[in-house]
């Protein structure tokens, strides 16, 4: 199958489990570097992920301009994926959401850490983007490359960060690591929000953030929880 199919496929699956699974609602979005071309993405009109199909996908330039503009509406928060793609040239996924259980760690002090095993992959450090820093009052949305590009400035070269009283970016060498990633940051908060009515959280330590992968994980060209995520959602994997 041409890459571009295959790409626009998985982004399509992706949207559905992103919406199943609870980390986007009717907003929020996916995004997929243009396997062709990197100065592009693909990204839906601006529909619901939970309802977006192939013929949904539409493609733009880095700076949010539609290739083809036909006619329909589209995502107002482009520049969180252009100014990314533009930033890192690894990333080949970036998804932008509102996720209920993360948001808590958007507008507290309290930092986002991996405490549970499988959230190792968000990294040690979760940055929190602040818009009010560098451009004082706003609605809060991400509208131009400026924006877009000051939130890359934060995200470094970390996976995922937090935007203060918003939501979250978060990256991915694939669709699937992205979408894997933003799963993660959402059952990582509720288990820490959860075991705070317990008591004191034991966050993982670095060495155990990094240390080398071992078991299912590392089975070569089958990705066991992709298969059950696209299973979850109805989609085919
Ligand atoms: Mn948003």
């Amino acid at each position: 199958m041409d890459p571009l199919q295959t790409v626009i496929q998985n982004l399509v699956a992706g949207n559905r489990i992103l919406a199943n699974e609870g980390v986007v609602d009717s907003k929020g979005h996916i995004s997929a570097r243009h396997p062709h071309n990197p100065g592009r993405y693909l990204l839906s009109w601006a529909r619901s992920p939970g309802l977006v199909e192939a013929e949904d996908i539409m493609e733009f330039e880095l700076d949010g301009t539609p290739v083809q503009d036909n006619g329909k509406p589209i995502y107002i928060e482009r520049p969180i994926h252009g100014a990314i793609y533009e930033a890192r040239p690894e990333v080949m996924s970036v998804i932008h959401n509102h996720c209920y259980d993360v948001l808590p760690f958007a507008l507290t002090r309290t930092p986002m850490r991996p405490a549970v095993h499988n959230a190792r992959r968000i990294g040690e450090n979760v940055p929190v983007w602040e818009i009010r820093d560098k451009f004082g009052d706003t609605d809060m949305l991400v509208t131009t490359m400026e924006q877009g590009r000051d939130l890359a400035s934060v995200l470094r070269a970390n996976k995922a960060t937090l935007m203060r009283g918003h939501g979250c970016a978060v990256t991915g060498t694939s669709i699937a690591d992205a979408v894997h990633t933003a799963i993660s940051l959402k059952i990582n908060a509720r288990a820490i929000l959860e075991g705070m009515r317990l008591g004191e959280i034991c966050y993982l330590t670095p060495g155990e953030i990094h240390a080398k992968q071992t078991g299912a994980a590392s089975l070569k060209g089958f990705d066991r929880a992709w298969d059950y995520l696209c299973r979850r959602a109805g989609v085919n994997p």
